[in-house]
């Protein structure tokens, strides 16, 4: 069997993935805070987990991957206020735009994928376990986590104390022991949503809602703990911190084994920002582009390296699929059996997610020859990318949504023209179409329409 490695943050190094229990691998990621559309960094870490998803679905028997909704927090709270819609109604409508985008990205839903809104009992028997173990305390009907009480915090990030301080988002808060305290449960105002507990109605800190529940659905500790680079402090970091402390456990391995972080989506060479107006979001891509392209376009660089998000990189990566796909129209009468993804393939996601030299290995393919051995691997390889999984003639959009015999005349005629050498006709009959929206694609089974895009 290949052997799979992963870039472990927590040891900074690649290793090769050793699984805790070979006969189930458990991962988690930290899913969207809905209260507004995801843009295209979101949408990165979705694809990349749902990559790594799918290449350890062909490694092992069985994969657990859950992925958690925020449908509580202070942002939630804030566009509820702005828009005067309950909360309630914001979190699910968005919740379902999120699944909806991400789909149409080719990603599967999480095979479990709770709400944090729904694990409120598990978090207050989270915190209530590190008040006992002294790693917690409450104030003023806050309950903060006391950060020098775990000697190993800081050690995912290698962040410094000082710089833990100073990125710890600190409120000058007089019920804070240390300026890097930070809170598990938080009171509410009777307006506000919250829930009973022992420190009064409150609402919960979103650090402490994955804790519980990665807890919850995988149990501790588990394989791999993903999400965006931005993520690793203070939020991974506070994470294992509770974790770890919430059982007595010192090693920071005992909540998830590896960590891997996605790296940053940038947009026409600009970090994306309100200020600079060029928030990309994934709902109005899908709108314009095939979620094909999309996904394609965010797989070709390699998850831990920056991606520059550009149209002409979306353009470059439906050109892309177009080429596979024609040749796969090619091939369509052709008996396949896509069981084996090629080795070069499956080396390349292996090796650390390498997708750019996955796509490169399946561009080699294209070199050969037409035959079944080709279309087996081209739909295998396509098949653990979840992309050229679609009706090639389909995709093509050749003959458009139905037959239209008017240009279907015009194509004969060409090809009558051009049989003659009456090329200028010829010439003629493609402008002509061209300006109706028609583009004309000559194949070895002859020429072809579809609507140009
Ligand atoms: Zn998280």
């Amino acid at each position: 069997m290949p052997q799979l490695a992963l870039f472990n943050t927590l040891k900074r190094e690649k290793q090769i993935f050793e699984p805790l229990d070979p006969n189930h691998v458990r991962l988690y990621a930290c899913g969207p805070t809905v209260y507004n559309y995801a843009h295209i960094g979101n949408a990165r870490m979705a694809v990349v987990f749902d990559l790594l998803t799918r290449v350890l679905k062909t490694l092992y028997p069985k994969v657990t991957y859950v992925s958690n909704i925020t449908d509580v927090d202070d942002k939630i709270m804030q566009a509820s206020k702005d828009t005067g819609e309950p909360i309630d109604a914001i979190t699910r409508k968005y919740e379902t735009i999120y699944n909806d985008d991400m789909a149409a990205l080719g990603c599967d839903k999480p095979d479990i994928q709770p709400r944090a809104t729904e694990h409120i009992g598990d978090m207050i028997a989270l915190i209530e376990a590190l008040i006992e173990r002294g790693h917690a305390y409450d104030a003023d009907g806050h309950v903060l986590f006391n950060v020098p009480s775990f000697e190993n915090y800081g050690g995912l990030s290698g962040r410094s104390r000082d710089e833990q301080v100073a990125g710890a988002r600190v409120e000058v808060a007089s019920y804070k022991k240390d300026a890097a305290d930070f809170v598990l449960w938080k009171p509410s105002n009777d307006d506000e949503p919250g829930w009973d507990s022992p420190w009064g109605r409150g609402r919960p800190g979103w650090h402490i809602e994955c804790s519980a529940m990665s807890e919850k659905h995988l149990g501790l500790p588990f394989d791999i703990h993903g999400g965006g680079a931005d993520l690793k402090f203070p939020h991974h970091e506070n994470e294992i911190a509770q974790s770890c402390c919430a059982h007595g456990e010192s090693d920071l391995a005992a909540f998830a084994n590896v960590w891997v972080h996605n790296g940053f989506v940038t947009v026409e060479g600009e970090k994306m920002s309100k200020s600079l107006g060029n928030v990309t979001l994934v709902h109005d891509l899908v709108g314009k582009y095939p979620g094909e392209a999309l996904r394609l376009t965010l797989l070709s660089a390699q998850y831990r390296q920056p991606l520059d998000w550009s149209v002409e990189k979306i353009q470059q990566n439906k050109k892309q699929l177009d080429r596979f796909y024609a040749r796969l129209d090619e091939m369509k009468d052709m008996d396949a059996t896509p069981d084996a993804v090629p080795e070069s393939i499956t080396a390349a996601l292996c090796d650390d997610l390498n997708t750019p030299q996955a796509l490169a290995e399946m561009n080699a393919l294209l070199k050969e020859e037409n035959s079944p051995e080709l279309k087996s691997k081209l739909l295998a390889a396509g098949r653990v990318l979840n992309v050229l999984q679609k009706d090639p003639a389909a995709w093509l959009g050749f003959g458009g949504d139905n037959q239209d015999s008017d240009i279907q005349a015009l194509l004969d005629e060409r090809t009558a023209a051009k049989a003659e050498k009456n090329f200028a006709r010829a010439d003629e009959i493609r402008d002509e179409l061209a300006a109706q929206g028609i583009e004309i694609v000559d194949t070895p089974e002859g020429p072809k329409w579809r609507k140009a895009n």
